[in-house]
């Protein structure tokens, strides 16, 4: 947990950003969360009313705090679009939340932040299609399965064949990569397949789920990607937003090394290079 407060102050430290650069995002509403989630999952969160084995499968003891903290965090990815809108990329310190379901939690992921944002903002008519390319190590199984028969989402996720989760979801587009995959087949694959996304779906918005849970160092990750592969997949993606003028909200998703300087330093380079990107 330590990560999320470590990043920003990183950022800041560095000068990659300013104080100025920074949102803070208030609880989302509970129409929003319905928009995408069940009343009785929600009912649930609300009233502490989780069984203890729907707790288990989400990870961690469930307290208001964390479900409060989920709200937050999935309305900060909202705000991210909105704010992706009118500066082309927005980042979200936290979230990427894809093993959330709409009726249930599961691996550390209470509410699905991207599929809430993106579920608001059809809704809304802000945008008519959006295409969620999700770079973290595991699928997105949960956004898979709430996306399944909504055609105005393209879900892509990229993920260990072998990792977590044992029983794939069926994504718009799936790639499942080898165990010891490197950068190199990592970002050809990436190559080709993220260009082809782009210009056939052209979305009005990306949601990008740039998980470093894909370096050699990770515990859960089972790739064998660097760093500096891991930033360039995370320069390629915003490159390629950026020259079709695509806005791109991106949230943080895992990253568990054992060194807690080399989960910060993978994630800031995703601003680093965002920032270096976009002015
Ligand atoms: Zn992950």
């Amino acid at each position: 947990m330590d990560k999320y407060t470590l990043l920003p102050e990183q950022l800041l430290y560095e000068g990659t950003l300013t104080a100025a650069q920074f949102f803070t995002a208030q609880p989302l509403t509970e129409e929003a969360i319905l928009r995408t989630h069940t009343q009785a999952y929600w009912e649930k969160l609300r009233d502490g009313g989780l069984s203890r084995k729907e707790a288990r499968a989400i990870g961690f003891p469930m307290r208001p705090e964390l479900v409060a903290r989920g709200r937050v965090i999935a309305q900060g990815t909202l705000d991210c679009a909105r704010f992706a809108f009118r500066d082309g990329v927005a980042l979200n310190v936290a979230g990427g939340t894809h093993h959330s379901f709409a009726d249930h939690g599961e691996g550390f992921c209470v509410f699905n932040d991207i599929a809430i944002a993106a579920n608001e903002l059809l809704s809304t008519g802000e945008v008519k299609n959006v295409l969620i390319v999700d770079l973290d190590v595991h699928q997105g199984n949960g956004t898979a399965r709430i996306f399944r028969e909504e055609p105005r989402v393209f879900t892509f996720s990229m993920h260990g064949a072998r990792n977590y989760p044992a029983r794939k979801e069926k994504s718009d587009l799936d790639i499942g990569l080898p165990d010891q995959t490197g950068d190199e087949l990592y970002l050809t694959t990436l190559h080709n397949h993220l260009p082809g996304l782009l210009d056939g779906l052209r979305p009005d918005l990306v949601f990008y789920l740039s998980g470093v849970d894909v370096l050699a160092t990770d515990k859960l990750g089972r790739l064998a990607m660097s760093l500096q592969g891991c930033r360039e997949r995370d320069r390629y993606v915003l490159e390629n937003c950026r020259s079709r003028n695509v806005p791109v909200a991106v949230a943080m998703g895992g990253g568990y090394s054992d060194r807690l300087a080399t989960i910060i330093e993978a994630h800031a380079n995703t601003y680093r290079v965002a920032a270096g990107l976009y002015d």
